[in-house]
């Protein structure tokens, strides 16, 4: 079927040299699919290919492609999609005469649409989308918190056929494709709930199955250095682990870990040298040992990512244990009649409560989490005690128990998490509950050029604040290493009870790098390693307690870091839409 639809360069299309993307193209496909790929392996045009097909033998379906950055999604909507629906020679049947050309969305005939967005500092953007089939591209820039919200985007008949049969459904659901980064990032974490299959490829001579991942057969199989015969289809640059007998990668086939998951969730990884071009063509090849052997033309985590499609290194931690212990120096948390103590011998100018509302998040189990912080005359901020609630969807039970927290410290002001309408509805829940509206500070990450700015009420806008969420943890980081904010007695116990402050090692620093546009810094939760809504409420409770009181401390070096230039921000978002809260009155 694919050499009628399409035309690459001129010449019908076929799956003749890109066998290894087949699993995209079977009639049946599980409802999570992840690829793990290294660069250059065609899996845009596989992509958009599928894209295309999908549509055109489902009419009034909705694919929507998401990417991290804008440059992303013009890039794949205008250099691979827009030709293949141009040049193909049924043109006239997937696309009608007059069909407005628009970059984010390419309207089929049969009704079915191709719609682009893209997600960086928020997934505002994906709101009112209805997707039949949803695929991220470059899913290892994108931020692990975002992807449930814009999975909600999956139209209902989906999650509810993956709900009661997910062995059974004949729809696919999510598609991930991407590059690998750091074990952190978020491909690797859904690689790992994936069947993982690898291409395995048999030896002619020993029968040995090679495998092509770093852990098993990968680094043998590509050789030696530097070789007498030059590569080529008979004498490709594969070559087997055990015994150095050519490997032919038209030979191999995918063979999954965990074979009983790959009805629900296919993971496939591929490195370039199982793709034919690589391995089959003498100039790529020695390209690619160029690669593994010049550490001046590229590193090894680079050669790791890049070339071998497979996850090297650890993320930083925004702090270490270390650190969080040195800054836990006030009485636990527990010591209520102390802290009440303290606050009436007048140790605070200001205090009051940071909450991080629970509910959604990437494994359903976040919980709603309150930090309890005061400002001393000398700038330092205590965060002294703080809570984890167990009943995050219960909107009036959690609004009675913060403001029986508020109460019991006597607060003076409640920052909360502002950041999608369900928080909205959260905050006017305390309203109801008699809490005056000025008391309340809604937080609301955004990308603004300073760690937090107080925005002022408009239309139905609440005055809120808005806080960059990278710069203000790296903010938070800096007063934890130089004790000017301090915390509770440390209070992890083992890994099942894990305490409150853990929370702040399960964040991330991550440096991206990304092409044509250079180095992006961000702070990203590693889910696998616990949760994150402590530090986001101590975040809330910090921010507001600076603001509310003029000035923020010096930061000194990282206001350089999460600075973006203007051609950042034009490739991550062209349109800044910093005011654009259309949540708030939904
Ligand atoms: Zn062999």
């Amino acid at each position: 079927m694919l050499p009628l639809l399409f035309n690459l360069n001129g010449k019908p299309l076929t799956l003749t040299d890109h066998f290894q993307m087949m699993p995209l193209f079977e009639t049946t496909l599980p409802p999570d699919i992840t690829f793990k790929t290294g660069r250059q392996v065609s899996k845009s045009m596989s992509n958009a290919v599928q894209s295309i097909l999908f549509g055109f033998i489902n009419p009034f379906h909705n694919i929507v492609h998401v990417a991290p950055l804008y440059v992303h999604i013009e890039r794949f909507s205008n250099d691979y999609v827009a030709p293949l629906l141009e040049h193909s020679p049924v043109r006239s049947c997937l696309i009608a005469k007059h069909t407005k050309k628009a970059m984010l969305q390419r309207a089929l005939k049969n009704g079915s649409n191709l719609t682009f967005t893209f997600a960086f500092h928020d997934c505002t953007r994906v709101r009112g989308i209805s997707a039949n089939l949803l695929k991220y591209d470059e899913y290892q820039d994108l931020d692990p918190a975002f992807e449930p919200i814009i999975n909600q985007t999956l139209a209902a008949g989906y999650m509810k056929s993956l709900a009661i049969n997910p062995d059974k459904a004949s729809q696919p659901g999510i598609m991930r494709f991407g590059t690998p980064l750091t074990f952190e990032n978020g491909l690797e974490q859904s690689w790992s709930r994936s069947s993982q299959a690898e291409w395995i490829i048999p030896c002619r001579s020993c029968k040995y199955e090679n495998v092509p991942s770093m852990s098993q057969d990968l680094d043998k199989m590509l050789g030696p250095k530097t070789r007498k015969v030059p590569v080529s289809p008979e004498t490709p640059g594969l070559v087997c682990a055990k015994c150095g007998h050519y490997l032919y990668t038209r030979e191999g086939r995918w063979v999954h870990l965990f074979p009983e998951r790959q009805h629900h969730h296919g993971g496939y990884h591929i490195p370039l040298c199982i793709m034919t071009f690589h391995c089959e063509n003498d100039a790529a090849w020695t390209k690619l040992q160029q690669y593994r052997f010049n550490q001046n033309i590229m590193s090894v985590a680079k050669f790791y990512n890049d070339i071998c499609g497979e996850s090297y290194d650890h993320g930083q931690k925004l702090v270490s244990v270390t650190d969080l212990k040195h800054a836990a120096v006030l009485p636990p948390r527990s010591a209520i009649k102390t802290h009440i103590q303290n606050i009436m011998a007048g140790r605070y100018i200001d205090h009051g409560l940071g909450v991080d509302w629970g509910g959604g998040g990437q494994d359903g189990t976040s919980k709603t989490a309150i930090a309890v912080a005061g400002l001393r005359a000398d700038g330092i901020v205590e965060v002294f005690t703080g809570f984890r609630s167990n009943t995050p969807n219960d909107y009036n039970l959690e609004a009675s128990r913060t403001l029986d927290i508020c109460n019991q410290f006597q607060a003076k002001f409640i920052a909360v998490d502002f950041n999608g309408p369900a928080n909205a509805l959260r905050r006017s829940k305390l309203m109801d509950h008699g809490y005056p509206a000025n008391k309340i500070a809604p937080i609301a990450y955004t990308v603004i050029k300073s760690i937090a700015k107080p925005v002022g009420a408009h239309k139905d806008m609440p005055a809120h604040l808005q806080v960059n969420k990278a710069r203000s943890f790296l903010f938070l980081a800096q007063l934890i290493r130089s004790l000017r904010l301090r915390f509770f007695a440390y209070d992890f116990l083992s890994s099942e009870e894990p305490g409150l402050l853990n929370d702040f090692t399960a964040l991330a620093e991550e440096k991206l790098e990304v092409k044509s546009v250079g180095d992006i810094h961000r702070v990203i939760h590693v889910a696998t390693a616990g949760p994150d809504d402590f530090a986001h409420a101590v975040n809330y409770a910090v921010c507001a307690l600076f603001s509310r009181h003029g000035s923020f401390p010096d930061a000194g070096s990282i206001m350089t870091i999460g600075d973006l230039s203007a051609d950042q921000q034009k490739a991550i978002e062209p349109a800044l839409r910093d005011k654009d809260f259309a949540w708030f009155t939904a």
